[in-house]
């Protein structure tokens, strides 16, 4: 917790996520980091006034799946399915990055998710560089859990991603004795071996293991594209998911990205173990992935929050695309009203907290962590106001987002960047974007 003073977010309608339908005219009084009381008239000396006038007040939004580190290449890698995506752009890209460009890659990132309202994310590095990334959370102020990339095995993975299994292990572990817990443990060691095509089974079983020894989260993706569940058939004779239980990979603390191509013992596998997955619409449409079966997921009692995925493959890391899909795709296959926006807006905030193991995170509740977002009821889509789930859902956007808290601290007022210079974060990344395509030989 590095709060200092309370701050009083006056005026606004609470949605606490308690209950669906759940909402209240309240001001909501923060104190060292925590959420001190929600109440009408508040009053505090000292404190910090933020106006939510014509405004919602919710819970800060959680992505379960991110890649800050591959902002650099948003907008150069289009057309291409998975497997292609990874092997002509995205691995290539991340094989290029200098210390300077991870920097400006993870700030560009991370500053998008805090003035977007995301205020926690479950992140993916690349194999190198990993304290750059956690140096750009720690500054910028995002409640962040993240991990180098694991890889050692793998086609046509440039040979600086191709590890060595040892090497890569040691690396995570110095780096989660660095990082996890920090800054009042807003920041979180992850373990990410990046997906089975790209790990030995030796490398899978000892990522498991370090994971489990340091009560690290563990994060992979799994089951997102047919020619990827196609290859990890023929190598291991099962499906990606039971693949990856058999290697240790399921439990309270993992996190499986995509989950779109599952059989039924897949499914039931998942809601069993209590195994979480990151639902990201967006990614999987954009690269013809599929659409991951959202209410079966959630009628079997699976776990599920919601992941914009890569800049590179969404082209946004904006929670409020991420909800009005998932909201919407679903009822092509169910009929309307598949997934209700409520439950929706669960996954974007305590569900997905869960998923990320973060304690009293998501909801607001005093002795709840102030991760708070305020979201202004100003914007053309939110007119008339109506049921705040549907509003915020069905027409909400980043720009209605008008001042973000994470641990007590203001990070976005006014809609505006506090904890750095916007301006610098966008001038450096698009230098360091020109410079890394340059190399590349992009056009
Ligand atoms: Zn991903």
């Amino acid at each position: 917790m590095e709060a200092s003073g309370s701050v009083l977010i006056r005026g606004g309608v609470v949605v606490p996520m308690t209950a669906p339908g759940t909402f209240l005219e309240a001001d909501v009084l923060v104190k060292d980091g925590f959420v001190c009381a929600i109440g009408h008239g508040l009053k505090e000396d000292g404190a910090r006034l933020l106006d939510a006038r014509n405004a919602l007040v919710l819970p800060g939004f959680v992505q379960a799946h991110v890649h800050v580190v591959q902002s650099l290449a948003r907008h150069r890698a289009e057309g291409l399915p998975l497997l292609r995506w990874l092997a002509e752009r995205i691995w290539p890209y991340e094989a290029a990055l200098s210390p300077q460009e991870v920097t400006a890659a993870a700030r560009l990132g991370i500053a998008e998710l805090l003035a977007g309202g995301t205020t926690a994310a479950l992140d993916m590095g690349t194999t190198h560089d990993q304290d750059l990334v956690f140096e750009a959370a720690k500054g910028l102020g995002i409640r962040l859990s993240s991990g180098k990339c694991h890889m050692d095995i793998g086609e046509g993975v440039p040979p600086r991603l191709l590890e060595d299994r040892d090497a890569s292990l040691a690396e995570a572990e110095a780096l989660g004795s660095r990082w996890h817990g920090s800054c009042g443990n807003r920041l979180r060691y992850a373990i990410a071996p990046r997906f089975v095509l790209s790990c030995s089974s030796e490398l899978l079983a000892g990522a498991v293991d370090l994971a489990r020894r340091n009560g690290y989260l563990l994060h992979t993706h799994a089951s997102e594209n047919t020619d990827e569940t196609r290859a990890v058939r023929e190598i291991t004779g099962m499906g990606n998911v039971a693949a990856l239980a058999q290697a240790g990979l399921a439990g309270p603390d993992v996190v499986l990205a995509h989950c779109v191509h599952l059989d039924e013992a897949e499914v039931s596998l998942l809601a069993r173990q209590g195994t979480g997955v990151a639902h990201c619409p967006g990614a999987n449409l954009k690269l013809g992935s599929g659409i991951a079966d959202l209410p079966r997921l959630l009628a079997a009692g699976v776990r599920v929050g919601l992941g914009a995925d890569g800049p590179p493959c969404n082209n946004r890391l904006s929670i409020f695309h991420e909800m009005a899909l998932a909201g919407t795709i679903h009822n092509l296959a169910h009929g309307v009203g598949a997934v209700a926006p409520w439950t929706v807006l669960e996954m974007a905030t305590w569900r997905g907290a869960g998923l990320l193991g973060l304690d009293r995170v998501g909801r607001l509740e005093p002795g709840w962590k102030a991760d708070v977002v305020v979201l202004s009821l100003s914007g053309w889509a939110m007119e008339p106001v109506a049921d705040p789930a549907t509003v915020i859902v069905y027409g909400g956007g980043v720009e209605s987002v008008r001042h973000v808290i994470v641990d007590g601290r203001v990070v976005v007022s006014g809609g505006e960047l506090a904890t750095a210079d916007g301006i610098v974060i966008r001038r450096e990344a698009r230098a360091a974007a020109a410079a890394v395509s340059r190399r590349l030989r992009w056009e």
